[in-house]
């Protein structure tokens, strides 16, 4: 339950507004408490000293106390729902900022499902016990301590036996609440579980499909829906053996009132209206008794939605740009690796060993190598997506780990195999790393990567929607947006995971006469899986394993007869005959 003290930074921000709910919530409290008072002399003095003009003045003066109470309860309800909203939007808000910030590897490790679970479902737990729960927690405890102070007064021998069965009610309730809150962390979990699963099936509904694997997937959803039921099952087992132990023993209360209190008035030791009231302070007590096995299960829910948001909250964003770092200027492109060496977090297998290599400004470098081998985890570092364990990573003579993160991001352009575009226009997804681009220059973009004309063609043309991830566009299509994009940027290193996409030879075509485009003017480093652009390359780098074992241009290293020999001869040597075809057909 500590946990929820930490909630408080996000309270105090609204100070006034939990100042007037604590001061409707005295108010309310108040009339309660002046209620059964009034009663006691409606019946002693009203009817017993039969005064009837005594009843009209009390009907009068309840009527009053309820419409302040009913006023009261409005502002109440209305502000404690205010302060939650506004709570739990501050925590959706810092969570997505803290999201934006992890790094890479964290990703990794981490399934989308159970943040997607966190910024809503355990937020929503939040907003519901800061709002409800923290006031009624409030409103119940003073309720609860008056009522009890005020009916020991009143008779002490009387209140010690009626408060008898709420003792055993007190420690049941607690126990239910400690019982409780790891069962609903249990819940939340289970709920992050089956957003993952729905969101990969959602995202992945074409291969679902393309592999008949709708039972399996069925069962497996059926499976994370199962444990999330059962979780919330076993919440509701406890809960219900709460509620009616509780009626029991209230009603219990009721009992010895009616005897022990009955038995004082016959003997004349109490008044009639003094045991109606006695009783009426009872069934009010009687509320923050059952309120508290409801509020212990939301503060439950709430202590664990709040654990599972301040996990997430704790974890440092590995890769940050250093205090009081500097911004890197407009670069020329020199790139170095120094003796880099790099494993993913958790893994034994270095992915990168011992890599030397030192690029000059607008130099193209090939990258090439079986699948595996680390081309893509050699260029990961240049932007500092992870930071390489040991050797060092420069960029125009600069430790990447030393400069201010997003002045290096924004000049490397990335350009990957699969390229997501965000559901909106083609516009906007050109102009992605530039919002503040000009009409003029998205359209000089996409007229370089080979895309005004095929963006044209649409009737909506530069505003057309791009469906969810791009998907109403063909491959070939979105590659070129996804080229303008990086265009756009004007980035002075450029990164390309080059796609051997099955597009059409003339969409090849095109996308290939984008990329010399894009490469014009600047360091590229190229996962290449064409000939015409391995054989552009100023330098070819072949790995293998994590290590370099080759480095030259296409005709030294042909002469050599190794690894990219072998490639070329299995992979890249159709192509040539491809586009020596090609040509011949062109001319
Ligand atoms: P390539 O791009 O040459 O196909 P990668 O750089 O993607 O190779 O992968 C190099 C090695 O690192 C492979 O053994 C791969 O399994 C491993 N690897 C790649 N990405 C990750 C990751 N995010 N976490 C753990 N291991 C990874
Ligand atoms: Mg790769």
């Amino acid at each position: 339950m500590r946990v929820l003290w930490k909630l408080r930074k996000y309270l105090q921000k609204y100070w006034p507004q939990v100042t007037l709910a604590l001061l409707t919530l005295l108010g309310i409290t108040a009339v309660q408490l002046v209620l059964p008072n009034i009663i006691r002399q409606v019946i002693d003095i009203g009817l017993g000293q039969g005064k009837a003009r005594y009843l009209l003045v009390s009907a009068a003066v309840i009527l009053g106390l309820g419409v302040v109470q009913a006023g009261l309860t409005f502002i109440r309800q209305y502000t404690s729902e205010w302060i939650s909203h506004h709570v739990a939007y501050d925590v959706r808000n810092h969570l997505y900022n803290h999201i934006q910030h992890l790094s890479f590897s964290y990703h990794d490790h981490t399934q989308s499902g159970q943040l997607i679970s966190r910024c809503i479902e355990d937020v929503r737990s939040i907003q519901q016990f800061t709002g409800s729960g923290v006031v009624e927690l409030l409103h119940m405890s003073i309720l609860a301590i008056s009522i009890i102070t005020i009916l020991l007064i009143e008779n002490t021998q009387l209140a010690a036996i009626a408060l008898l069965p709420i003792i055993p009610l007190f420690f049941a309730t607690i126990r239910f609440g400690q019982k409780v809150s790891p069962m609903f962390y249990r819940v939340d979990y289970t709920l992050g579980e089956l957003s993952t699963r729905l969101q990969e099936n959602v995202i992945g509904a074409q291969v679902v499909r393309a592999f008949a694997r709708e039972p399996y997937e069925i069962k497996r959803f059926d499976t994370a829906n199962r444990e999330l039921y059962d979780a919330r099952i076993t919440v509701i087992r406890e809960w219900s053996r709460v509620m009616p132990t509780t009626a029991l023993l209230i009603t219990l209360s009721t009992i010895l009132i009616i005897w022990f209190g009955g038995q004082s008035v016959l003997h004349g030791d109490m008044t009639l209206g003094e045991v109606v009231a006695f009783n009426s302070y009872m069934l009010l007590l009687a509320q923050p008794v059952q309120q508290l096995a409801w509020l212990v299960n939301s503060a439950g829910e709430a202590a664990a939605g709040t654990k599972r948001i301040w996990e997430l909250l704790n974890v440092k964003p590995d890769i940050q740009s250093p205090p009081d770092s500097i911004a890197l200027p407009e670069l020329s492109g020199y790139v170095e690796f120094h003796n880099v060496s790099f494993k993913y977090l958790n893994e034994e297998k270095y992915a990168l060993r011992d890599i030397n290599l030192k690029v000059e400004p607008k130099q193209i470098i090939a990258l090439i190598g079986p699948t595996g081998s680390g081309k893509t985890t050699l260029v990961n570092l240049i932007p500092r997506f992870y930071d390489c364990h040991q050797g060092s990573v420069r960029i125009d003579g600069r430790n990447v780990r030393e400069v201010d993160l997003v002045s290096l991001r924004k000049q490397i352009g990335i350009v990957l195999q699969t390229s997501l575009l965000f559901s909106a226009t083609i516009k906007e997804n050109i102009a992605y790393g530039r919002p503040e681009a000009d009409e003029k220059d998205i359209i000089a973009a996409a007229t370089a990567a080979e895309a005004h004309e095929f963006i044209t063609s649409f009737s909506n043309g530069y505003d057309t929607i791009v469906g969810e991830r791009g998907i109403t566009l063909s491959g070939g299509q979105r590659q070129r947006v996804a080229i303008a994009r990086a265009l756009l940027m004007d980035p002075r290193i450029l990164i390309l995971d080059d796609a051997t996409s099955s597009v059409d030879t003339e969409t090849e075509y095109q996308i290939q006469q984008a990329l010399v485009h894009l490469m014009e003017g600047r360091t590229t480093f190229v996962i290449a899986q064409r000939l015409s652009t391995v054989k552009r390359a100023d330098l070819i780098i072949v790995m293998d394993e994590g290590r370099i074992i080759e480095r030259g241009t296409h005709d030294v290293l042909l002469r050599q007869d190794g690894l990219y020999r072998q490639i070329y001869d299995l992979q890249l040597r159709d192509q040539e005959k491809v586009q020596v075809e090609r040509e011949a057909l062109r001319t």
